[in-house]
């Protein structure tokens, strides 16, 4: 299939960005640590199978953080061997995560009193690893993304909580394996990855942990292209491995990644098409059959790179580029725009690979077509369709 032959709105996987990033990321790391790392495709930044199936050619594991996430990485041919299991809410699949050797990072006490409970005595060893909740803001003020309250994941260091349960586990001859640091953040900054990494030093130290078998500093790092002077991936593998060496042997313990935007989101665009063009009171209004839901679900009024597709006339005439629903806000929002869309116009919005899809829902549309494109040509991988409606 060729461009013209697609029936828009549609998302358009491109295979070699996203094989490029894949090897990027991976490459840029491997330099630095060595051959004893892991990556988890962190399910919750795109949800495509597709894009998880590529992920686990190149070897990464699934990193999920609920039960329908672990249940969706199964039914991508995951093993539960080969899960990274995050997020506060294992409910009953902690159990059977546990038994199965999955990577299971706990994230409250509730979690590490379940599995005390479970475990003790047992001839099961479970992979556990304790996620450190840590002021990072007191270190990187203004970088995170709950500045002013604290970040909610993960059992506190600085209350003690952190110290109790180091020592449940060991009272109930449970090993613990490893630390989890994953911290979203506004930033992305390279302070933000040298003060994560200081800190599983520091927890290291202080608690003699250096036989640890992983440290796992989750995901978080840029991607996409919004912004000039973003680090590199080679920035963020040199920061972290460098910061880790201090007191972590790259022979005896394992780096665990979990990059979702970095590697997803230039990997997809978003194709819409003109269906008509109005004049209203002195502005030009121009519908297009997509939805800023589709790539913008919260609907932030960032302006998103673009390319248009037989575009008209240059001008400086003001256009409002609305989408198909009937949410007066529904509004995309195109970076430097410099022509007039015409009828048969298209655009071709970038960087819509990661937290985008994820959050499709069955409002006025269904969710869109995705289309791969590789070698030049295009080929449907799923068409969208309103049975989910139906019980
Ligand atoms: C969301 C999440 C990631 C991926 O975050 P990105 O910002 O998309 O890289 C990785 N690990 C955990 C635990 C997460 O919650």
């Amino acid at each position: 299939m060729k461009l013209r032959d697609l029936e828009t709105p549609c998302y358009i996987v491109n295979y070699e960005e996203y094989e490029k990033n894949i090897s990027q990321f991976v490459g840029e790391f491997e330099a630095q640590w060595g051959s004893n790392i892991k990556f988890g495709y962190s399910v919750k930044t795109n949800n495509f199978p597709y894009m998880l199936q590529r992920a686990m050619a190149h070897g990464f594991y699934a990193e999920v953080v609920s039960p329908d996430e672990l249940a969706f990485a199964g039914r991508c041919g995951c093993g539960m061997d080969r899960i990274i299991y995050n997020g506060p809410q294992k409910r009953d699949t902690l159990f059977a995560a546990c038994s199965g050797r999955a990577i299971v990072n706990l994230d409250n006490m509730e979690e590490v009193d379940a599995v005390c409970a479970a475990f003790r005595g047992s001839a099961v060893s479970p992979i556990l690893g304790l996620r450190v909740n840590f002021d990072l803001e007191a270190e990187c003020p203004g970088e995170t993304t709950c500045a002013g309250i604290p970040g909610r994941f993960g059992i506190c260091l600085e209350n003690g909580d952190f110290e109790k349960a180091l020592a449940k586990l060991r009272r109930s001859g449970l090993k613990l394996s490893g630390l989890h640091l994953h911290q979203s953040s506004r930033t992305r900054s390279l302070k933000i990855y040298a003060s994560i990494a200081a800190k599983a030093v520091e927890i290291g130290r202080e608690y003699a942990l250096d036989g640890l078998d992983y440290i796992d500093i989750g995901g978080g790092f840029f991607g996409g292209s919004f912004f000039a002077g973003k680090p590199a991936f080679r920035d963020y593998a040199e920061t972290v491995c460098r910061t880790l060496r201090g007191f972590y042997d790259p022979q005896k313990t394992t780096l665990i990644l979990e990059p979702g935007a970095a590697i997803l989101a230039t990997s997809m665009d978003y194709l819409t098409s003109v269906l008509n063009i109005r004049e209203i009171r002195g502005h030009r209004i121009v519908t297009v059959d997509g939805s800023v839901v589709h790539i913008n679900p919260f609907m932030n009024p960032h302006p998103t790179p673009f390319t248009m597709i037989d575009p008209g006339a240059e001008s400086d005439t003001e256009q409002i580029i609305g989408g198909s629903t009937c949410m007066e806000l529904d509004r995309f929002w195109p970076r430097d725009m410099k022509n007039l869309a015409e009828h048969s116009s298209k655009f071709m919005f970038h960087c819509c690979g990661a937290y985008m899809s994820t959050h499709n829902s069955s409002f006025i549309n269904a969710a869109p077509n995705i289309y791969l494109y590789k070698d030049g040509g295009y080929t449907l991988l799923r068409k969208k369709s309103i049975d989910g409606l139906f019980p």
